[in-house]
């Protein structure tokens, strides 16, 4: 197995609502905000070659929403999910698996493209992995969230007959060496996956962890729709993450790609943080 970053650029949030409950006067020490109170954030893909399958893990925001929209996120960076698949050797056609964390815009919106007016598979080759209870949770959104879930992002997966499901069982294997672990506290049932490789647990942290920042237990996001679900997943998941050595793979920490934690007095904290390329 071979894991790559694909990096799909970056964009700008509002940094109270990346931090919740915790005032500015505390995060924006980690995280410096512009003027707007907007923070950047990457967009990270990752990219498993595993003998015949070449799965790409989420996909970004894509670039078919209207000037309008996209004004509000303000795009930047040189990356793009093309360029950096080409720069592994790969093209969008050659991808077999298109794995997504869950539906929001930001993590699935390369999955569709517009072409000649219409809108269609980004991924031509691929099949497209969600399952039934976060899809039916997306198509029917609640208003809290239905800014973050676009009917162009979902419908056309639907419709082109290459969505498959994954039974939402804690733990279900993907393939040999990549297993899902499932959060229930941003969105309903969100998927992490969890893979096995040189040695190490890698786990992608989708919306889980968004960044490094996010590790002390108060940081959970004001986008969140079940907050104190969040803390307890949050919690339990560090302790077994520092305990058993894991190495956290963040979609969103515009400096870090992987991080480490381990056990302190205060709880949880951060350990080291390194590039996954130097696995
Ligand atoms: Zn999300």
């Amino acid at each position: 197995m071979n894991l790559h970053t694909i990096d799909t650029g970056f964009f700008k949030l509002d940094g109270g609502a990346m931090f919740g409950v915790v005032p500015k006067t505390i995060w924006q020490k980690t995280t410096p905000a512009d003027e707007n109170n907007l923070c950047t954030w990457a967009m990270r893909c990752l990219l498993i070659e595993d003998g015949d399958r070449l799965i790409l893990i989420d996909n970004g925001i894509g670039g078919k929403q209207d000037a309008k929209f996209m004004g509000h996120y303000y795009l930047h960076g040189d990356a793009t999910l093309d360029s950096s698949l080409a720069a592994k050797g790969f093209s969008r056609d050659d991808i077999t698996d298109v794995f997504l964390t869950h539906l929001h815009f930001d993590h699935c919106g390369g999955s569709i493209v517009r072409k000649n007016g219409l809108l269609q598979p980004a991924f031509k080759n691929a099949l497209f992995w969600s399952n039934e209870k976060h899809w039916d949770w997306a198509i029917h959104p609640n208003a809290r969230e239905k800014a973050s879930f676009l009917k162009e992002n979902i419908m056309p997966i639907q419709e082109s007959g290459q969505l498959r499901f994954i039974p939402d069982q804690e733990g279900v294997h993907f393939r040999e060496d990549i297993n899902i672990r499932f959060a229930y506290g941003h969105t309903d049932a969100m998927m992490l996956p969890q893979i096995q490789y040189k040695g190490k647990t890698i786990v992608y942290m989708a919306d889980l962890l968004p960044s490094v920042a996010h590790i002390p237990l108060p940081y959970v996001m004001g986008y969140d729709m079940f907050p104190m679900q969040t803390l307890k997943e949050k919690q339990a998941f560090l302790e077994e993450a520092a305990e058993k050595e894991y190495i956290l793979y963040l979609e969103h920490d515009a400096v870090h790609e992987c991080c480490t934690v381990k056990q302190t007095e205060k709880g949880v904290r951060l350990d080291q943080t390194f590039d996954l390329a130097h696995l």
